[in-house]
Order: structure tokens, then C-alpha cells, then sequence
């Protein structure tokens, strides 16, 4: 579904990511983990065209987004063509991001409806089995800041999954719930996981992470350091990794 192959990043003078290559492929479920700084968020904002890449390549399906010329010079695909991709990705933030002035429902519909140009019908059905499946029907017309934040968070990811995309990102989806909150949001990825939603889930959630993954890769200063099967990463021999994944065992 994705390739990112040998991506940088600077801000200025700062290189975050420094040659990061991964691949993600349909049914996969990536966890990220790596300290703050790493440039975990960096990673995905790339991933979904809302940073430019300093260098590297990315590709959706076989689709160019971004090239490198053997000049180092970036070009990404024409406006078209990053149009059509937009619907093959989705990002659900740590911060929710939803629309504060529109009703749960609008929030949902309305990239579909005025994006994507989608059958109405369809949207709306599609729509209400997201909410049905997120359990939020009930609050189908109450606006962002009448709902907690697991179900704010929970209808961010129906709002994501009403585009249809390939591969779903989640960056840090529970780090502004408390306990209680964070278990019913974690619940519909871990459904969505069984159902072989291709999804890259950056987390600070260990145990979730180790049961939900089938890959983990674990970041520090921009680099890869470990990418592997949960087992593999949580018995690594790699000291960074085994300091790292001690602090929160
Ligand atoms: P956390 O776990 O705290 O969310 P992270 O791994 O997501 O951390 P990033 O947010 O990707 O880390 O940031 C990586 C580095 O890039 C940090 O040192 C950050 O200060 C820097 N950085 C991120 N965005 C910008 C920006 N827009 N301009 C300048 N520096 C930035
Ligand atoms: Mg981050």
C-alpha cells in the first residue's frame, strides 16, 4: 500500500528523519514507538503530504506523491494526482482535529459529500454503520465539545474511515485520554486490526501495541533502529531498544 524509501527531513539545519525507509503492505498493522524527538509525527505528517519531504521517495499503490533526482532535488506529483491519493490515506490525531462548529454528522459526511463527490446515499449509510460501529449513533447531532474525548477521538476515526482509504495513521490516538477513555478508543482499533484494516499506529501503549501489531519499529534521532515482528522487537539484544521498552514494562 505505501513505500517510503529513504526519506529526510530538515527543519532548517535540523535533520528529524535521516534516511527512514519502510514499507507497509495491505492487512499490515505497524506500531511506532521511539522516544519524544524521535520524529514519529514528522514520519506520518510526511506520510500524508502535510510536511514536505527533504529527499526520499513516497509511493501509494505503485502512485508517485513525492520523488528525488539524482540532483537531490524533490518534486512531487502533480495537484491532480495528490488530490486522488488524499483518499487512499487517513490521519486521526492525538488532538482529535475535528471541526468544532459542525455536528457530529457533518463532521463525518462532509469530506465524502464535498470532496470526494460520493453518492449521498451511500455516504449517509456509510456513515451511520461508522457510528453504529464506533458506538456513537446516538450523538449523530451533537457538536465536538458536547462529547467526551474518547468519543471525540472515536468520531475522528469514523470521520477517517468515511473516506474509504487503504491505510489508516494514528498518531498518538490515546495520549490525551485518561485510562477508562483510552481503553474504549484502543477497543475500536483492536476491532479494526481484526478485520485487517491496513492501519500505522504511532503509541506510547506498549501491551497494545505488542498485541495489536504485526510489525513494531522502534525510532530514536530520526533513525530506524529496530523493525520487526512484536516478539522480535520486545526480546531485541539492542540496548537502546531494551532501555526504551524497559521504561514502560
Ligand atoms: P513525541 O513523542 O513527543 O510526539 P515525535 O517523535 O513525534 O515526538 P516529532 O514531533 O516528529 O517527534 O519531532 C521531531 C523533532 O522535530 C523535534 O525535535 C521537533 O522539535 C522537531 N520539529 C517538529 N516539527 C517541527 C517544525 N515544524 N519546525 C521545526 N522543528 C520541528
Ligand atoms: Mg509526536
Amino acid at each position: 500500500v505505501l513505500e517510503m524509501k529513504h526519506i529526510k527531513k530538515s527543519f532548517g539545519e535540523f535533520e528529524v528523519l535521516k534516511d527512514i525507509s519502510l514499507e507497509v503492505n495491505k492487512g499490515d498493522v505497524l506500531s511506532i514507538i521511539g522516544p519524544s524527538g524521535s520524529g514519529k509525527s514528522t514520519l506520518l505528517r510526511c506520510a500524508v503530504n502535510l510536511e514536505k519531504i527533504s529527499g526520499g521517495k513516497i509511493e501509494y499503490n505503485d502512485k508517485l506523491m513525492a520523488d528525488t533526482n539524482e540532483n537531490g532535488i524533490v518534486t512531487y506529483a502533480p495537484k491532480s494526482q495528490l488530490k486522488e491519493l488524499k483518499s487512499t490515506y487517513g490521519l486521526v490525531f492525538q488532538n482529535f482535529n475535528l471541526f468544532p462548529h459542525y455536528s457530529v454528522w457533518k463532521n463525518i459526511t462532509d469530506a465524502p459529500l464535498n470532496v470526494q463527490k460520493r453518492d449521498k446515499k451511500e455516504v449517509e449509510e456509510t456513515a451511520n454503520r461508522l457510528l453504529e460501529k464506533m458506538g456513537i449513533a446516538n450523538k449523530k447531532d451533537a457538536y465536538p465539545c458536547e462529547l467526551s474525548g474518547g468519543q471525540q477521538q472515536r468520531v475522528s476515526i469514523a470521520r477517517a474511515l468515511a473516506m474509504n482509504p487503504d491505510i489508516l495513521f494514528f498518531d498518538e490516538p490515546t495520549s490525551a485520554l485518561d485510562p477508562e477513555l483510552t481503553k474504549e478508543v484502543l477497543k475500536v482499533i483492536k476491532e479494526l486490526a481484526s478485520e485487517h484494516m491496513t492501519m500505522v499506529i504511532v503509541t506510547h501503549e506498549m501491551s497494545f501495541a505488542k498485541e495489536v501489531s504485526n510489525r513494531i519499529i522502534f525510532m530514536e534521532n530520526g533513525v530506524i533502529v529496530e523493525d520487526g515482528t512484536p516478539e522480535q522487537v520486545f526480546n531485541s539484544q539492542n540496548a537502546r531498544t531494551r532501555e526504551f521498552i524497559g521504561k514502560y514494562n
